[in-house]
């Protein structure tokens, strides 16, 4: 029997959950955590793979996401309730001053969906997006409320976490003072030219991604740099990039409206991060993605991998973005214990060609390619346990924080969890 909870994002899945529960109170998410054998929060639905789902209850915290975030007394965190979207978090900070370190490439996610799956923007010295979390509260699947703070033992553990420990209610972020931030977006890079100087490329601006769409396999297409206005403007003409002429967006050809102002336009933090406008689809919308995370360390190797491999990939491909991020120790995070770099790949919506076409595509990466966590991957899971050294770690904490697989589903199942 399907159940009427609708789908995901991009509609490739429709949840199996036998129900939708939007609790209004925390009690009320309390009592439903206690008396429900299996259940499974969600949040803005964007992931596309079955993470979210589960043959029990899914519940949506939306009906509390509108509560009012609240500022710590030294202004360095802010505390807000785990279902916002980051969009609607926005308006908030920027009334009173405040700004996080980095965004995804949309601002339509939810904190808690976003954090627990390790989703991240850019930049060589900015973490993933769950490297902002200061602390969470969550009740767990033994119902007890839990507040995890940086430096707590577990922490690390908790933070990203598939949703496997609870329900996260809170969570508490890294703010600081507003700043301000240009985009530019350059052409005409070619690979032969990027890959020797890739740490030079990458230091050009904050946060940098390279769109390419793998239709000829010497050329990378666009490179986007944003930087904060402290910062010089940037120079790619040592790659034979120049700034584009206009406003892209990163699929060649599609209107660039729903992207954020480009061209060295000075403007706030949150509309320059994020590609994707909130009020706007972001992306293309009818799509699927994957993304696999490699040591920044065989960031070359695994760009070179996939060049014999254009012929089959462009095809099926709107585009492919590579993104950097500073390493971190959260266990399951994809930048866990070394410098990342990001590949990831926005397919046109032919599920079954894409999965067929996936483990090509894993078994040319290094060994050190992690999935994304909320993106469609066919690695087996023996390979994805191995990629990430504190595994064994996490599945005990997970035994401990519910031991009754209540918070479990098919997908954390497969990874023997
Ligand atoms: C157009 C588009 C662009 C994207 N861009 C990026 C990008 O730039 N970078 C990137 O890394 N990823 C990106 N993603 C992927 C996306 O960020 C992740 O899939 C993320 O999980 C989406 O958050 P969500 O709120 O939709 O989570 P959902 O898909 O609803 O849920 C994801 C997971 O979070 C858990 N969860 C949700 N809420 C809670 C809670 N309160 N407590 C405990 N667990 C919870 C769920 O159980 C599930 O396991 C993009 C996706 C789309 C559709």
């Amino acid at each position: 029997m399907t159940s009427d909870v609708g789908t995901n994002w991009a509609g490739n899945l429709s949840y199996r959950a036998s129900r939708l529960a939007e609790p209004q109170s925390l009690d009320a998410l309390a009592d439903l955590v206690r008396g429900a054998p299996r259940l499974r929060m969600l949040g803005s639905r964007h992931s596309f793979n079955d993470l979210a789902d589960t043959d029990g209850v899914l519940v949506s915290l939306a009906a509390l996401a509108g509560a009012q975030p609240s500022v710590a007394a030294d202004r360095r965190t802010v505390r807000v309730p785990a279902g916002i979207r980051y969009g609607d978090l926005v308006p908030f900070l920027q009334a009173e001053g405040l700004a996080l370190a980095n965004l995804a490439s949309l601002p339509h996610i939810s904190v808690a969906g976003a954090v627990q799956t390790g989703t991240h923007g850019s930049g060589d010295a900015i973490g993933t997006l769950a490297t902002q979390v200061a602390a969470l509260e969550l009740i767990t699947g033994t119902g007890e409320r839990l507040r995890l703070a940086r430096g707590d033992a577990d922490f690390a553990g908790a933070v990203v976490a598939l949703g496997a420990l609870g329900a996260v209610t809170h969570v508490e972020l890294d703010v600081e003072p507003a700043y301000e931030v240009r985009q530019r977006v350059f052409e005409g890079a070619r690979w032969d030219a990027v890959l020797p100087a890739y740490d030079e490329v990458t230091a050009a601006g904050d946060s940098v991604s390279l769109f390419t769409t793998w239709a000829d396999p010497d050329v990378v297409g666009q490179v986007w740099v944003k930087s904060r206005t402290t910062r010089d403007e940037p120079d790619l003409a040592f790659v034979g990039a120049a700034p584009a002429d206009g406003p892209r967006h990163p699929i060649p050809g599609v209107d660039p409206q729903p992207c954020t102002p480009q061209q060295g336009q000075p403007g706030a933090w949150f509309d320059r991060l994020p590609h994707f406008r909130l009020a706007f689809t972001p992306s293309v919308g009818a799509e699927l993605q994957s993304e696999y995370l490699v040591a920044r360390t065989d960031a070359a190797a695994a760009i070179e991998a996939l060049r014999p491999l254009a012929g089959r990939i462009a095809p099926l491909l709107h585009v492919c973005e590579v993104r950097t991020m500073a390493a971190d120790d959260l266990w399951l995070s994809p930048a866990s214990g070394r410098p990342t770099v990001g590949i990831h790949f926005t397919w046109r919506p032919d599920e079954p060609a894409v999965r067929q076409l996936l483990p090509e595509i894993e078994a040319a990466l290094p060994a050190s390619a992690r999935p994304h966590w909320g993106k469609i991957s066919t690695l087996p899971a023996d390979a994805v346990r191995a990629r990430f050294p504190q595994w064994s770690r996490f599945a005990q904490l997970r035994e401990r924080l519910d031991p009754q697989h209540r918070f479990g589903n098919a997908y954390l199942a497969r990874l023997g969890l």
